[in-house]
């Protein structure tokens, strides 16, 4: 019987870990099937532009896995039992269950309201295809004049923001950051930030926590409300939340702890990658949610487990940042170049230039996951017959 691995969910750190994992194993050796809800990959890292009105091309992953040897199961995954090894899964034919000797788990992330009253009743957000479908639509409605307030000062804030003021200048478009704006950047990044900002006539609210949020207005700490037609929440990601309802050793936010190969330090049959992990990164610090470090993760988890199953050296890959990259609407952007562990450093590029590199970013994270089998010469090697019936857990040791 072939070594069962199951890859949940195909955003970009799964969808890389099932082609990778498909690369380096033999066929015959291994069924590894890939779950996800929808039938397409959804490019997250663009939600700001489909909400700012941008359409994205379709990425149907029939086409993508097609002759790769994964197999496609389109179902809702809605528990995962690690000592039983299954996964329980809904389609619509019902309700069923999947059996694993090897799970990757890279189920994601939400929208984290934070539990600020009022958020989840009037907020959009765009940490989901649908929440930013929903803006998109609700945009659409407004009125010259109306007022956009983006809560939230990183990295998706400051995209959000930029994106919707440039496509529809006559909106008055503020942000709400609970620091100074841009304030981990380097002073030129900060500096091109409020010149962006100024060009594109977006207010800066700075040292503005928001308390609460109502349908037309959004409170601050300090006892001010800036009227808002429309609030859109950007404050962090929250952790897809079937992880903390198993046995798996999970952080505060129900993120999986995996060591430095992205196995489950509590069963070592699992591995978690993406925003459902917390694994840790240079200077001993949690890798933040990101595909910068969550694509490193997906291959190093497929090549670990690859490694542990044919007999083959673990890969010992430090994963490590070099830069932020921030689009500020379509023409201009910011790359802030980054220490190891993400710290900025004086280097900047800013501009029209910036914006292309952004563009080949995205353009190149989507062409890795829609490529699968391309890129890195492809070495399956053979899994051997003890290593598949004793599983993971034994093959390390071996
Ligand atoms: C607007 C925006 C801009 C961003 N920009 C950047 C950037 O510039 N650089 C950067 O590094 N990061 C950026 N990020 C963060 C980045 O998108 C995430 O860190 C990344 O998508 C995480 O990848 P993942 O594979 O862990 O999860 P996801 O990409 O979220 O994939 C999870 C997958 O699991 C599926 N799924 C979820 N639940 C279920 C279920 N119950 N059953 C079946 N399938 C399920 C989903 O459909 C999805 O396909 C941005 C995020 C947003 C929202």
């Amino acid at each position: 019987m072939p070594h069962r691995i199951i890859v949940l969910g195909a955003g970009y750190t799964g969808a890389i870990a099932a082609g990778r994992l498909a690369k380096r194993l033999r066929r015959e050796d291994v069924a590894i099937t890939l779950v996800n809800a929808e039938p397409d990959f959804v490019e997250r890292v663009r939600m700001h532009q489909l909400a700012a009105g941008q359409d994205l091309k379709p990425r149907p992953f029939s086409e993508m896995f097609a002759g790769t040897g994964v197999e496609l199961r389109l179902a809702k995954v809605t528990s995962v039992d690690v000592d039983r090894r299954t996964v329980a899964v809904t389609d619509p034919n019902g309700a069923g269950e999947l059996a694993y000797d090897t799970l990757v788990y890279a189920l994601g992330s939400g929208w984290n309201t934070q539990g600020v009253p009022g958020t989840a009743e009037h907020a959009y957000e765009i940490a989901s295809r649908p929440g930013a479908l929903r803006l998109r639509a609700r945009l659409a409605r407004l009125d010259a004049g109306q007022t956009v307030v983006v809560v939230g000062g990183g990295l998706t804030g400051l995209e959000a923001a930029t994106e919707i003021a440039e496509a529809r200048p006559d909106l008055d478009v503020a942000l709400a950051a609970d620091g100074g704006l841009g304030d981990w950047l380097s002073p030129k990044g900060r500096e091109h930030l409020r010149k962006v900002f100024g060009k594109l006539g977006i207010t800066g609210y700075e040292h503005a926590a928001v308390t609460g949020v109502d349908a037309d207005r959004v409170d601050i700490a300090d006892g001010r409300a800036i009227p808002a037609t429309v609030t859109v929440w950007t404050t962090g990601f929250a952790v897809h939340p079937i992880a903390k309802a198993t046995a798996l050793k999970v952080t505060g936010t129900g993120q999986i702890v995996v060591d430095g190969t992205m196995r489950s330090v509590s069963h070592p049959d699992v591995y978690a990658v993406g925003d459902a992990a917390c694994a840790m990164g240079p200077g001993n610090k949690p890798l933040r949610m990101s595909c910068a470090s969550g694509t490193p993760a997906a291959w190093q988890a497929a090549d670990a487990i690859a490694a542990r199953l044919t007999g083959g050296k673990l890969p010992n890959v430090p994963i490590r940042y070099f830069n932020q990259c921030i689009s500020l609407g379509r023409n201009d952007g910011l790359i802030q170049y980054v220490t190891a562990d993400d710290r900025a450093v004086q280097a900047v590029l800013t501009g029209r230039l910036a914006a292309v590199y952004k563009e080949l970013v995205c353009k190149g994270a989507a062409w890795g996951v829609a490529n699968p089998m391309l890129g890195l010469p492809t070495r399956r090697r053979r899994i051997t017959a003890e290593r598949a019936a004793a599983g993971p857990a034994a093959s390390v040791l071996a």
